[in-house]
């Protein structure tokens, strides 16, 4: 038998055991330095309301992942999901992404129009102000982008923030639709107790230890230390912050994280019909509202919203800059064959979902199996 190392039991560490286990012949340890199995995709109860630390819907354009999924979580298609902007100063709801059919609405509906027919384009962008400003103009960045970027990066100025595909599916005005992502498969498990049953199916036969942490790493020689124990691997599969495996030689990769709050209101209902997230574009401290009703279906005659709102507590949020990806790459370089870094932390970067962390595992498992290094990966830096 094989041994193989697995550092982190979210989605992707959790996927990635499960390749390996149904390829046969390895011998899998995963350790979890948390009391459980999924991290933040692990549903919990609230009042009697299941909930995640966050939303956690599942959206994929690859139809082999969704069937994964759905093949052990039987997934409930959401039909016409809506996510709306609170935008103060029109005080009025607006979809998310920017919907053209909303301009004509606006009070500035002219002003904007003007300034979006002289927008100068993103190609020489050298911010994230520069690269909105020069996509939708002025006033539709101070509406919908200038505040909310700033609480969400925890800066004071949206032009220190390196211009960073930002945007769902790349496009700054929507047109079409008004679904949030039309063009992905979008889900939510049908049972109550959302993606638990994933993590157990993925980790069966799994030498799982929760609560553990690798005391030491000598990664080169694919070698770690776990309760004085000196252990060594025929693969190593890092899903956490990379620096972690290389005591931050080069230095610390920063992240941001989230507080959470949960607030039950006493209605069965909260939010309109197909809306399931709402956005804050404006000074609130707090980002963006989930009812996880929308999501869950579960039957209550009270509604739980979740409130997130950026902090540092936790490394839930890779930093978009160039300088600290660089850095990431750093430690990337570092790693030698047979050790792979996956998952949001693992691959530093933002904007990386659950659906992700299972290509990423595919992807990595097909290798394992076949050899080689070279073949196309969904994500640069992944490596
Ligand atoms: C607030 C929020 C909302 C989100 N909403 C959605 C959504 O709606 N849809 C979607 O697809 N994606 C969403 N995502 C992203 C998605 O949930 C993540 O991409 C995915 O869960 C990441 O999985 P992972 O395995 O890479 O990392 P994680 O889930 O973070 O797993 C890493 C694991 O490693 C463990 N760990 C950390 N340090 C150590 C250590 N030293 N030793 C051992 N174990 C360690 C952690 O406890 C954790 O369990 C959201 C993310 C956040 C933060």
């Amino acid at each position: 038998m094989k041994k193989a190392l697995i550092i982190g039991g979210g989605a992707a560490g959790c996927t990635a055991a499960h390749q390996l286990m149904k390829m046969g012949g390895w011998d899998v340890l995963l350790v979890e330095a948390g009391a459980f199995l999924g991290a933040g995709v692990r549903t919990f109860y609230y009042g009697g309301h299941p909930y995640t630390f966050g939303p956690r819907h599942f959206l994929t354009q690859n139809r082999e992942v969704y069937d994964y999924m759905d093949g052990i979580c039987p997934l409930r298609r959401c039909a016409d999901h809506q996510f709306i902007t609170y935008v103060e100063r029109d005080n009025a709801f607006y979809n998310y992404p920017i919907h053209v059919d909303d301009i004509a609405k606006m009070p500035d509906a002219a002003l904007i129009q003007g300034e979006m027919a002289a927008a100068k384009g993103v190609e020489n962008a050298q911010n994230l102000e520069e690269y909105w400003i020069g996509s939708v103009g002025q006033t539709l960045y101070d509406k919908f982008i200038k505040e909310y970027n700033k609480k969400m990066w925890l800066v004071d100025d949206v032009s220190t923030i390196d211009t960073f595909s930002w945007s769902p599916k790349g496009v700054t005005i929507k047109s079409g639709p008004r679904a949030a992502w039309d063009t992905a498969l979008s889900a939510y498990p049908y049972a109550e107790d959302g993606y638990n049953r994933f993590f157990d199916v993925t980790t069966e036969g799994v030498n799982v230890r929760l609560k553990t942490k690798i005391e030491r790493y000598d990664i080169p020689k694919r070698t770690v230390w776990i309760g004085g124990e000196k252990m060594t691997f025929d693969v190593i599969i890092n899903t956490i912050s990379p620096d972690e495996l290389f005591e931050k030689c080069h230095g610390e990769l920063p992240f941001l994280g989230r507080d959470f709050h949960k607030i039950v209101f006493p209605t069965e209902h909260v939010f309109p019909e197909h809306v399931y997230f709402l956005y804050y574009a404006n000074d609130e401290k707090f980002t963006r509202l989930v009812e996880y009703k929308k999501l869950t279906h579960h039957k209550s005659p009270t509604s739980l919203v979740g409130m997130e709102i950026p902090s540092l507590n936790g490394k839930h949020y890779p930093l978009p800059y160039k300088a600290v990806q660089k850095l990431a790459t750093e430690y990337y370089k570092m790693m030698p064959d047979n050790v792979y870094s996956i998952g949001r932390a693992g691959s530093y970067r933002y904007g990386l979902d659950i659906d992700d962390c299972i290509e990423q595992a595919f992807i990595m498992a097909k290798q394992i199996k076949e050899g080689g290094n070279d073949y196309p990966v969904p994500m640069e830096m992944w490596r």
